[in-house]
């Protein structure tokens, strides 16, 4: 079975790694976020595409759900002495990552050609594309006035009230080379339990017109990334509310309504599933939650029999 994956960091970065132990790297592409990407100390910092890239490789660190396992602080450390920005913590392993990408750019490299190349280092044999090779920025609408995602999200600590998003440059932004491919040959798109918000509709705009066309379209199965009517890790839950919403997997489900054919939904939330019918989705029960490896496997497996059924 041919998957596409669409992934933003933390939650995303899981249950690609649980595709990525059952499908061969010819059946499975993940095309991540790049709307929280951002400059930093003047080097090229893609969040969501390292937590990606580090999780498949077995480097991530899996405490924090960012940056490397086994990491030290030198740089970051020396810098903040020296009265430099320390609210952005990069480990120096990670800052190698990042001075390395920054190289290749200037040197008119692509984002998705850079990917494959650290792709191929660091052993990852399955195909992960950035959403697209034009940046693409997430802006936070909040009541404290308008922020780069990552001001909002790691400098205020999700803090401000949220009352939207906007992407700038979504509309030049083409989705990358080997999406149309990729998305025409697959049996499924999955997103990911990653946040709706912020982490997977950045991705459904850059690649909506591969999504959006004339007959049945392409078959999509979306993972609830609210659990109990909270998240697992980050904001979701509180953009929600914030924006007037209940969060729940219902929620989810509804905001993703009209592109999504099943829904995935935790079993504490099997009292939703009739709501989620009434959207027009097919919906499948499981244990959602991703404490372990052999958890992302699971659930991987049990979403590809689901879609498989009546494939
Ligand atoms: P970010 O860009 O690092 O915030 O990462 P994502 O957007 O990919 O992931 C954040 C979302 O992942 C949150 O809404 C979490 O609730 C969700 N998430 C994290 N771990 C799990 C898990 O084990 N199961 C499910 N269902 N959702 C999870």
């Amino acid at each position: 079975m041919k998957i596409v994956a669409l992934a933003g960091g933390v939650g995303g970065a899981k249950l690609a790694h649980g595709l990525a132990q059952v499908l061969p790297p010819e059946d499975l592409t993940i095309i991540v976020n790049t709307g929280d990407d951002f400059e930093h100390y003047g080097l090229y910092i893609c969040p969501d595409l390292d937590t990606v890239c580090y999780t498949l490789a077995g480097i991530a660190n899996s405490e924090t759900g960012w940056g490397r396992a086994d990491e030290s602080w030198n740089a970051v450390e020396n810098l903040s002495k020296l009265g430099g920005p320390d609210w952005f913590k990069l480990g120096d392993k990670d800052l190698g990552t990042h001075l390395e990408r920054t190289r290749r750019l200037k040197e008119g490299y692509s984002l998705s050609q850079i990917t494959r190349d650290f792709c191929k280092a660091w052993g990852i044999g399955h195909t992960v594309l950035p959403m697209s090779d034009k940046p693409v920025r997430t802006f936070v609408e909040t009541d404290e006035g308008e922020l780069a995602f990552q001001e909002y999200f790691v400098h205020r600590r999700c803090e401000p009230r949220v009352k939207g998003f906007w992407f700038d440059g979504v509309d030049k932004a083409e989705p990358v080379r080997g999406a149309r491919e990729a998305i025409q040959s697959a049996d499924a798109i999955v997103i990911c339990p990653s946040n709706p918000w912020a982490s997977i509709d950045p991705i459904l705009r850059v690649l909506s017109p591969l999504l959006s066309g004339e007959g049945p379209g392409v078959r999509s199965v979306a993972v609830s990334p609210i659990i109990g009517g909270e998240t697992v890790k980050g904001p979701a839950a509180k953009m929600f509310r914030e924006m007037g919403i209940e969060p729940s997997a219902l929620a989810v489900a509804n905001h993703y309504r009209g592109l999504v054919t099943d829904f995935v939904l935790d079993e504490i939330d099997a009292q939703l599933i009739e709501g989620i019918k009434g959207l027009n989705m097919r919906t499948h029960v499981t244990n959602t939650l991703m404490k372990s490896h052999e958890d992302r496997k699971r659930l991987a497996v049990d979403m590809l029999n689901f879609i498989g059924r009546d494939v």
